[in-house]
Formats: C-alpha cells, structure tokens, sequence
C-alpha cells in the first residue's frame, strides 16, 4: 500500500530535497556564531569603536545534548556556509514532507 501524499507541496519538497542529496554538495548541520574582539595594538582600527572590531566566525553544534563550537578560519567561511544553508533548506523540506505525510495520513483516516 502506498500512502505517498499528492499534493504539489509535497512533490516540490521532496524533488527539491533530491536535488540537494544529488547535488553531491556536504549537508553541515552546524549554526554560526559571530564574535568580535579588539586586538590591544595601538593605532588599530579596532581601538576606534565597536563596529571597527576584528571579527571570529566559529560553528556551533549540539552532540550528545551540549553545544560544541569550533573555530573557522576565513577562508573556510564561504565554503562552510554554503554546507550550512544545505543542511537549513534540507531540514525545511524534510519539515515540509513530514507535514504533508502527516496530511496525508490523516485525511485517509477521516474516509
Ligand atoms: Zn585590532
């Protein structure tokens, strides 16, 4: 028996997600956090104000119920984030399809 939903929601999410999984592109489930530091050199830009600082990008993740961080270097970030948004768009969709499963399911319970 097949219980695989028909609407148009669902099959644009689910061959979206094909595409993603297809694309060969690494999925990062991770989140950023940006932090900002002033260096202490004399006559840097940073000693001028808050929005002069120098700025860290780390990556964050929960494993085993405790968040872990890592820091990025700079010239991960671009390459990183493009991992980082696949793994945001796929959770969305996976979000969407359990959506419409769950439509789906229950409309035939109703019949
Ligand atoms: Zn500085």
């Amino acid at each position: 028996m097949t219980i695989k939903p028909t609407s148009v929601r669902f099959k644009r999410a689910a061959s979206r997600l094909r595409q993603i999984i297809n694309s060969g592109e690494e999925i990062l489930r991770a989140s950023w956090i940006k932090m900002t530091h002033t260096c202490g050199k004399s006559g840097c830009k940073c000693a001028k104000g808050r929005k002069y600082r120098h700025t860290n990008w780390y990556i964050s993740q929960s494993k085993d119920g405790k968040t872990r961080m890592k820091s990025v270097p700079r010239n991960y970030v671009k390459a990183l984030k493009v991992k980082t948004e696949a793994y945001k768009e796929a959770r969305e969709l996976l979000a969407v399809i359990g959506d419409e499963y769950w439509n789906e399911f229950s409309n035939r319970q109703k019949g």
